[in-house]
């Protein structure tokens, strides 16, 4: 971790500021500590890895223990949940490889690891609508600078999209290291990860953060108005909370966690003046058209009807307008094809042709069939420039329909 991040970092318990514990073991790289033992009024936490592990799980107890004991090695093993040491073994091999995907990565990690679904989050549904709702409300709070927090970021999907709003790392939170590390290393490159607990304060200082998001988790969180008010807190007077794809418990879901009525979502926000939105009509408007209208009130009864909403919440007004989205030439990653999509030689042409990884993927997320064509035809010489830093403009068509995309370098 950064040693900057020290001034925005707060115990989850006290809110007391932390210090590295020079007198314990710790190891720095320049401006980064490695490894190490942070300490405030109440408690001790390690950071493992370069990421500070802010709550008081077994394995972060057992990890810090470890760290005090000079074997970072072990902590990190600890963390990212390997007992198995063949699995160990596998993982530690790819992770020192600088040839590694995140897909051999995440696979390294074992099947239960991310479901599987992540590798195909930059088309799917919930991710288009949370980067453009993302950038819309970035582009207007992160105008001047300031930093971005994406809370229960996963492994850094849409913490990727919020590289692109402010030069200030974007902070990556999680309860689970592993995906805190995938994110740093393949994902969003650049950002800066903290493990901690939505279910307990948030570790920031408060109203530290320009645009504070989170997405396709809040349903998953029990202390919903602790998260609410913990989020609201750490937004700054001039900032914007955006929680996308919260699941609606007016309707069903394979997934639902523990979801909220539109009403309910709206009252947890209500200090910061909330207006919501179905998903469905936001992503019918993106695909449409490329643009986010937060200047439209969706109704009572579009919003009850959808498996999904989106929450922005912000005193400032001008986060509601009509948002048009910008074509990006330049790849933050590199372009390449959608790896929903598999290639078979066709003559002089490539047919790229929709392969969902299983029946539960295409039934969640079947939406994506609205905008995802089933077949196409490509010239062979168009394709063979990819991977590519910028879009050839034959492409342009296919990265429109998302057939080609901008993805992290590595990542499958
Ligand atoms: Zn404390």
């Amino acid at each position: 971790m950064r040693i900057e991040t020290l001034d925005i970092l707060r115990c989850p318990f006290c809110g007391g500021r932390l210090e590295l514990v020079d007198t314990h073991f710790h190891r720095r790289d320049g401006d980064d500590i490695v490894d190490g033992i942070l300490g405030c009024h109440c408690c001790v936490f390690p950071i493992v890895a370069g990421i500070p592990i802010m709550h008081l799980e077994p394995a972060a107890v057992a990890a810090r223990e470890l760290v005090e004991a000079g074997r970072p090695d072990a902590a990190a093993k600890k963390m990212f949940g390997l007992e198995d040491d063949g699995q160990a073994a596998r993982f530690e091999e790819i992770a020192a490889s600088p040839n590694a995907t995140y897909r051999d990565t995440v696979d390294a990690l074992g099947a239960g690891f991310e479901g599987g679904y992540f590798l195909y989050r930059f088309s799917d549904p919930t991710y288009i609508v949370a980067d453009a709702v993302v950038r819309a409300v970035g582009a207007t709070t992160l105008e001047r600078g300031g930093r971005a927090i994406d809370v229960c970021g996963g492994s850094g999907h849409l913490t990727r999209s919020l590289l692109d709003l402010t030069p200030a790392p974007p902070i990556v939170a999680d309860l689970y290291f592993a995906k805190l590390w995938l994110a740093r290393r393949f994902t969003a490159p650049g950002c800066e990860p903290v493990c901690c607990d939505a279910n307990a304060p948030l570790p920031f200082a408060s109203r530290v953060f320009q645009a504070v998001v989170c997405s396709d988790a809040f349903h998953y969180i029990w202390t919903k108005r602790l998260l609410a008010s913990e989020m609201m807190r750490i937004s700054g007077d001039d900032g914007a909370v955006a929680v996308t794809h919260a699941h609606n418990a007016q309707q069903w879901n394979p997934s639902a966690g523990m979801p909220l009525p539109p009403p309910a979502y709206r009252d947890l926000f209500e200090p910061m003046h909330p207006r919501l939105f179905a998903e469905s009509a936001l992503l019918a408007e993106i695909v449409a058209r490329g643009a986010v209208d937060l200047s439209r009130r969706h109704t009572p009864d579009a919003l009850d009807a959808d498996l999904a909403l989106t929450i922005v919440a912000a005193t400032r007004d001008d986060v509601f307008r009509m948002h048009t989205g910008s074509s990006r030439p330049a790849a933050r990653g590199e372009f390449r094809v959608n790896p929903l999509y598999v290639a078979e030689p066709d003559g002089e042409r490539v047919r790229l042709r929709l392969r969902f990884p299983s029946e539960d993927y295409e039934q969640e997320y079947a939406a994506s069939r609205t905008y995802l064509a089933d077949d196409v035809s490509v010239d062979r010489g168009a394709l063979a420039a990819l991977p590519a830093s910028r879009l050839p403009a034959g492409l342009a068509d296919l990265a429109r329909r998302r057939v080609v995309l901008d993805l992290p370098v590595r990542y499958y």
